[in-house]
């Protein structure tokens, strides 16, 4: 059983500890974002579980891929299609 500073088993003891947890090592899908086919409608920053799609000024500008856990969600809500799922191993 977990007994670190934050929690033990499923319990979060404390809140803001998100970032202290990088998903991205065990990931094995990578979203790949194109700037080209995104229209800044957003619609992916909220959907995303791990708060890890940054924009500034109603621009898309990172996917913090340390935080990443590759679920898809982010390609599958995307209108456009402007973020594509790609195996972790293939070179992006
Ligand atoms: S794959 Fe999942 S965790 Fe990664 S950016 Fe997309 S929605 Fe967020
Ligand atoms: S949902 Fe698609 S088009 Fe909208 S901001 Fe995200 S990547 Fe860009």
């Amino acid at each position: 059983m977990s007994n670190n500073i934050y929690g033990r088993g499923a319990a979060i003891l404390k809140d803001g500890t998100s970032l202290d947890v990088k998903t991205g090592s065990w990931k094995n899908r990578t979203p790949v974002h194109s700037k080209e086919k995104c229209k800044n409608c957003m619609l992916c920053v909220p959907y995303c579980p791990e708060g890890c799609i940054y924009q500034k000024d109603s621009i898309l500008t990172n996917i913090d891929l340390d935080y990443c856990k590759g679920c898809g969600i982010c390609a599958k809500v995307c209108p456009f299609k402007a973020i594509e799922m790609k195996d972790s191993k293939e070179e992006i």
